[in-house]
């Protein structure tokens, strides 16, 4: 990816981008940012009235009217993911690009002292929640010419880290969901990357790094150059990547 990309404006002018996780941190500023290079947003997450701020933020800036989808990634069943995209089929009609933003930290830990459920929602959370929902929603990427899903990686997703356990675990599985869907769908018109935030100013950071001073942090408005890259059509033909949004 060309390095501080500058995407053109209008460059996600009639497309419809679904986001997870929109209410807070990184995906609030990813739904934002789309929206303000022309996409129609579909604002997902856990928590109704941080997506209603961010709705009410993009319909301020008189960007295009995002829709908000109320969703607990923890309790989701297969079928609220199948309904979802049969709503999206029949409100817009096409869907172009999804970020899988939303993540789960829990608690570092060491090995010996993981606990089960905590295990198992991690697990829920960033990897089976996200499976099921791109399974629902690729016949619908797949009807389009071209189509992006982005994932969101970790440096913990591909060096293990002590205490890091379920959350490093889970982005390793990440990695792999990405590879495996780029691969199936190469030649279908959808790519499929993973992003690698790096150290960002947020509260997911803040909580893994309590004793830091967050305005040491890059900003998720830092990064939002390769969130555009990959998610515009300037990134067709990039597939199966793992792409850093800070240089190291
Ligand atoms: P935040 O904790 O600030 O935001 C996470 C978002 O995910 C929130 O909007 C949250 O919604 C949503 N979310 C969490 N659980 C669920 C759930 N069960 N169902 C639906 N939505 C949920 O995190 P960041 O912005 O920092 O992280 C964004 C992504 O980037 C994550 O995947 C994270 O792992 C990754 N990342 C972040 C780094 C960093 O330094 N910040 C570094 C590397 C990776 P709500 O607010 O309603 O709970």
């Amino acid at each position: 990816a060309p390095q501080n990309y500058t995407a053109p404006a209008g460059a996600l002018e009639n497309k419809v981008i679904l986001v997870t996780g929109a209410g807070d941190g990184i995906g609030k500023v990813a739904a934002l940012t789309y929206a303000k290079f022309g996409a129609t947003v579909i604002l997902l997450g856990k928590t109704t009235n941080k997506l209603t701020a961010v709705y009410d933020e993009i319909v301020a800036a008189g960007h295009p009217e995002p829709a908000i989808v109320p969703l607990d990634l923890k309790g989701a069943t297969k079928k609220h993911y199948q309904d979802m995209a049969a709503t999206i089929q029949a409100e817009f009609g096409r869907l172009d690009g999804v970020l899988h933003n939303a993540g789960l930290l829990g608690v570092l830990t060491p090995f010996e002292h993981i606990d089960l459920p905590t295990w198992q929602d991690i697990m829920q959370v960033n990897v089976t929640g996200p499976m099921l929902l791109s399974q629902a929603l690729l016949p619908l990427l797949k009807q389009n010419k071209n189509a992006a899903m982005i994932f969101t990686s970790s440096g913990v997703g591909r060096k293990g880290r002590a205490f890091w356990g379920p959350y490093a675990v889970s982005k390793f599985a990440t990695e792999g969901l990405m590879e495996i869907i780029a691969d199936e769908y190469d030649n279908t018109g959808v790519r499929v990357n993973c992003i690698n935030p790096g150290a960002t100013r947020t509260s997911m950071r803040a909580k893994a790094y309590p004793g830091e001073d967050p305005q040491t942090l890059k900003t998720p408005a830092d990064l939002m150059w390769l969130y555009l890259y990959l998610m515009s059509d300037d990134s067709i033909g990039i597939t199966g990547q793992s792409l850093d949004a800070q240089a190291k």
